[in-house]
């Protein structure tokens, strides 16, 4: 069954009249299993990595989007190492996987879009401890990513050149070679960071090995940053902005991670609240230059 097309089928695409935000009803994926407390099916041996490997990807098997455009990717065959365990190496094959996998899915006719993230921890909802990531490749340009773009095109140039620290850099938190990590001025979330190339590269795949490298380095730096914040395994959420998969050319656009650490202090979460979602505006309780300072004070 193509899946997406039965209102009460497998995958039903919905629009809100009210605020005109899409929903994706994907009841299915309400059986999937949550912490098994059995075999990791990510070791290798697995169910989903019968073979030794060090970095690997599979599709779904509770896709929230059909037809294959739901990827998981396992970064390491460790069960229990973290992404900044990785080292540079081995995060730089992570590096490589993304932007493969993206490159493969973005080629597809009905791909428009590549979104490349991560939910770390049970608190974001991970349901295997196992380090992996997440691909979704949709069919149209998501909307976060639509807004960013509509951005580009509103100011005639990169907003993440007024997005990144002034000359004060009160807000940069570290530098790899081409990267820097900064804390946003608008910060939404303490302790929230924004990843991004120093030159326009518009995708993972038109990363060159420098850059690729840089990625690595910098992610490995910043997430060993977020778990010595509190001493202790920092729930997050990252994402990549990249550019469409929609056959047009961006030359001006920057591919760019975001980072959003759930923590506001040492296992105190920070919860969106009803003015918040009822307003669309946030109220984020930690300065951003006093988080970026926080993090810069967090060196091995
Ligand atoms: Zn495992
Ligand atoms: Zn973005």
């Amino acid at each position: 069954m193509a899946g997406n097309e039965s209102p009460r089928g497998t995958h039903s695409a919905r629009v809100d009249p009210l605020t005109g935000e899409r929903t994706t009803i994907v009841s299915r994926r309400q059986s999937r299993p949550n912490l098994p407390d059995g075999d990791c099916p990510f070791c290798p041996g697995g169910l989903e990595a019968p073979e030794p490997y060090e970095v690997r990807w599979f599709a779904n098997r509770w896709p929230p989007l059909p037809g294959g455009r739901a990827e998981v990717v396992l970064y390491t065959d460790r069960h229990d190492a973290t992404f900044a365990s990785l080292g540079v190496g081995g995060a730089r094959r992570v590096v490589d996987l993304w932007a493969e996998r993206s490159e493969v899915l973005g080629a597809r006719p009905d791909v428009d879009y590549v979104l490349v993230f991560e939910n770390r921890g049970p608190a974001v909802g991970a349901t295997i401890a196992h380090p992996h990531g997440q691909i979704y490749a949709y069919d149209h340009v998501p909307a976060r990513a639509a807004t960013e773009y509509d951005r580009f095109s509103e100011h005639g140039e990169d907003p993440l050149d007024a997005h990144a620290p002034g000359p004060d850099l009160e807000r940069l938190v570290c530098r790899a070679p081409g990267w820097r990590a900064w804390v946003p001025d608008a910060a939404t979330w303490p302790y929230e960071l924004v990843l991004a190339p120093d030159t326009n590269v518009a995708d993972l795949p038109s990363l060159d090995a420098e850059g690729r490298d840089g990625l690595a380095a910098l992610l490995v730096d910043v997430l060993n940053r977020l778990d010595m914040l509190f001493g202790a395994p920092m729930p997050y959420m990252l994402w990549f902005h990249q550019r469409p998969f929609d056959g047009a050319s961006w030359p001006s656009l920057r591919v760019h991670a975001h980072i959003v650490p759930l923590w506001r202090d040492a296992g105190v979460q920070r919860y969106v609240a009803a003015a918040e979602l009822g307003g669309g505006e946030f109220f984020n309780p930690v300065d951003p230059v006093d988080a970026a300072a926080a993090l810069r004070n967090c060196v091995r």
